[in-house]
């Protein structure tokens, strides 16, 4: 109840796909003590402002396809069961998944948990929450992005009069039928909406850079072994060969390879500012709009830890070379998720396990010493 404290060696703030992957290693560590392989493990809990379990997936828009098959969009330990739906499988198929991980560790996931503020002690964090207070060694940060859409300012956004949204609050297409909709960002999520609402509405996609796609045969074996190759590269200092993003930005899912196809995907340049009716480029072309949707990505979402006076940049705070997930600000603090600044492919399904990995390692030698096994 609230009022509450209560502490543990390791507390996690948030429980999504990171969140999961740091409890499973926990997990293990506590494992490996009881059979005698290593010293104490450290205790844990796992903080979720969610109602549910399934992270941000919950909250994706219903036609949204993973990048990848379900065999290569696993977590440590437990295979994504196989998705027998078209394509690639759906966020609820995620979802389905996570809550069963978290059930089948029988991980200690508090929620709805909200931390709201976590300071620094002599020995450790007190972190502050809606419901009691938890002191703790060692904070893993992974509240991941979606509680952070970043939307770019233009001028004139005041005066224009018809609706905008984020990436975040778009749900599906109903409701969209006959308007003029700008789909803003030429990324994945800027065309996987774009190809989405052209079935109803009259779109125009509006992109900085021309769109790259990846291409059409490249399938999640070929995407990890990227980022498996882009990881090992920077653990041994090497020249990177490149991470995804190198071979282009948006995965060709097959919906976005449809529109594409049928000439649904034609990119404009972004425009300059709004007006009342719409937008304006610079050149003077006017285009009317009763619809915008900012397709513009996330910043990480670290409201919480802002009593700890982080130095960032860009809003990303500073992390270890040698560990990326390492805040070089505070002893015993880390991130995961999030993205590729805390660690290469961090914020993957298939990448958050190695992070995790490393992370909980650091963790519990930042007091007791054991490290978990790999079997
Ligand atoms: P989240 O899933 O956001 O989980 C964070 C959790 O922390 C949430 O449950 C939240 O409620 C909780 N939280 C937040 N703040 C607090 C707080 N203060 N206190 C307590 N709890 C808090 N990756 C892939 O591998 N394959 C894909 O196909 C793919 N597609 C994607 C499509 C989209 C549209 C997006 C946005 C991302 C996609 N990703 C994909 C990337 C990534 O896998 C997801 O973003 C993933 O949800 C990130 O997981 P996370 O655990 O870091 O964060």
């Amino acid at each position: 109840s609230t009022g509450e404290t209560r502490d543990v060696d390791v507390l996690v703030i948030g429980g999504g796909q990171a969140g999961l992957a740091a409890g499973f290693y926990l997990n293990r560590l506590r494992r490996d003590a009881a059979a005698g392989r290593s010293g104490p493990a450290p205790n844990f809990a796992i903080l979720d402002a969610n109602n549910r379990a399934g992270g941000a997936w919950q909250h994706y828009w219903d036609s949204l396809e993973l990048f990848s098959p379900a065999a290569y969009s696993s977590l440590p330990g437990y295979q994504m069961p196989p998705w027998h739906g078209q394509g690639n499988p759906s966020a609820d198929h995620v979802v389905d998944y996570l809550r069963t991980y978290e059930a089948r560790y029988s991980l200690p996931v508090h929620r709805p948990v909200t931390a709201t503020a976590v300071q620094q002690t002599t020995n450790g964090y007190t972190t502050e929450t809606d419901n009691g207070r938890w002191t703790s060694r060692v904070v893993i940060s992974a509240t991941g992005n979606w509680n952070a859409p970043y939307i770019p300012q233009l001028p004139g956004s005041e005066q224009f009069l018809g609706r905008q949204l984020h990436t975040a609050d778009y749900r599906d297409r109903h409701g969209f039928a006959g308007l003029k909709v700008i789909v803003v960002g030429g990324a994945n999520s800027g065309a996987q909406i774009a190809a989405d609402l052209t079935a109803v509405a009259a779109v125009t996609w509006v992109t900085r850079k021309p769109p790259h796609y990846l291409p059409d045969d490249i399938d999640g074996r070929a995407l990890f072994q990227i980022a498996t190759q882009h990881a090992r590269a920077v653990a041994n200092g090497e020249p990177s060969p490149g991470g995804v993003a190198s071979f282009g930005d948006i995965v060709a899912v097959p919906a976005v390879r449809a529109a594409r196809d049928a000439g649904h995907l034609q990119a404009s340049p972004m425009f300059s500012r709004f007006i009342p009716g719409g937008v304006q480029w610079d050149n003077g072309h006017e285009l009317e709009a009763d619809v915008i949707i900012w397709c513009t990505g996330f910043r990480p979402d670290l409201q919480h830890l802002q009593p700890l006076g982080l130095t960032t940049r860009n809003g990303i705070p500073e992390t270890s070379a040698a560990l990326a997930s390492r805040s070089t600000d505070c002893p015993g603090l880390f991130f995961l998720g999030y993205g590729d600044w805390c660690g290469p492919a961090s914020a993957t399904l298939i990448g958050a396990g190695a992070m995790a990995r490393d992370t909980v390692a650091a963790a519990a030698a930042s007091g007791a010493p054991p490290v978990p096994s790999t079997e």
